[in-house]
């Protein structure tokens, strides 16, 4: 199969349709709608793209994949006593959740889970964000990554949920950094800037079953296999069934309209568009996703 044709059509017919940019951090609102990148990372080799695939945009939640990745393969199964893994069924910074189950978050990838996360890495590193842009900028290949400040500014201005739920989950012993010094790690990791280019290689550790560049093992290949588990039943909030139903892969998406995608033993596919659908997915993202999985076969099912 010819991929690149196929990456250029998908990126011509893009379409942001009704959906709408993150404009509650204030510092995205101005993207414009559409623009749209899409690439894809085969296991070696080149990374092929088209449309916007080389132009940065801001990270989010993506950056939850990568430090779950940091600290699943430093802390191992004990990670699970402080954060679920199961979907949540709730909107991704939900606070309800929460106080039923006690202060321990659904799952890494919601927004509580991922304070739970970056709290620990902050424990096991004295300057968390930037051991993850190392680690970044060794696997994407990009040695110019680097945090927005603008961004990470503007989402700390506007807070105010991210910190009511790292202070619940303080009332409840399940933070053991300061809450400001979470928060100000968790804002600057969502706020990296990074391309589909950048993203699709970055991810490829997952594809490869935890084999990252220069084929360092950066995982054991079970870690691998339960990191693309979560992915797929919790890595696009609470439309992880209907991600599944249409794109049949593990993925993570962000409100900065990027979706990661893993294929594993064959590669990864990123995307952008900035217009998101109500659940915080990216609209023209989602359709080029399940569009690619259709057309090619490749999915996990
Ligand atoms: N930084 C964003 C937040 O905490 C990330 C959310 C997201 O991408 N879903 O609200």
């Amino acid at each position: 199969m010819e991929l690149l044709p196929l990456l250029q059509r998908l990126a011509a017919e893009a379409d942001p349709g009704s959906g709408r940019v993150a404009d509650y951090i204030p510092a995205l609102a101005s993207v414009p709608k559409d623009r749209f990148g899409i690439a894809f990372a085969p296991l070696e080799g080149d990374v092929i793209g088209a449309g916007d695939w080389e132009q940065p945009f801001s990270i989010q939640s993506l950056s939850k994949a990568f430090t779950l990745a940091l600290v699943l393969s430093r802390v191992g199964e004990a990670l699970w006593t402080r954060v679920g893994r199961e979907p949540s069924g709730n909107p991704f910074n939900s606070l309800v959740q929460l106080e039923h189950e006690q202060g321990i978050p659904r799952n890494p990838f919601i927004n509580a889970g991922a304070l739970v996360v970056t709290d620990w890495l902050c424990q096991l590193e004295a300057d968390p964000v930037g051991h993850l842009l190392s680690f970044l900028r060794r696997e994407s290949g990009n040695p110019d990554l680097v945090v927005d400040p603008a961004v990470a500014a503007s989402e700390a201005d506007h807070g105010h949920r991210n910190a009511a739920l790292a202070h619940f989950m303080a009332s409840y012993g399940n933070l053991a950094s300061p809450v400001p010094v979470v928060l100000d790690a968790y804002f600057r990791q969502c706020a990296i800037a990074m391309s589909c280019r950048d993203l699709a290689r970055a991810g490829r550790f997952l594809a490869r079953h935890g084999t990252g560049e220069g084929a360092a093992r950066l995982m054991t290949r079970s870690e691998a296999k339960r990191m693309n588990a979560v992915l797929l039943t919790c890595g696009t909030y609470d439309a992880a069934g209907d991600f599944a139903y249409r794109v049949g892969l593990p993925a993570k998406s962000g409100v900065g309209g990027g979706i990661l995608a893993i294929l594993p033993g064959r590669g990864t596919l990123a995307t952008w568009g900035p217009a998101l659908d109500e659940r915080g997915n990216s609209v023209a993202g989602l359709e080029a996703l399940d569009r690619f999985t259709t057309e090619t076969g490749w999915s996990v099912f």
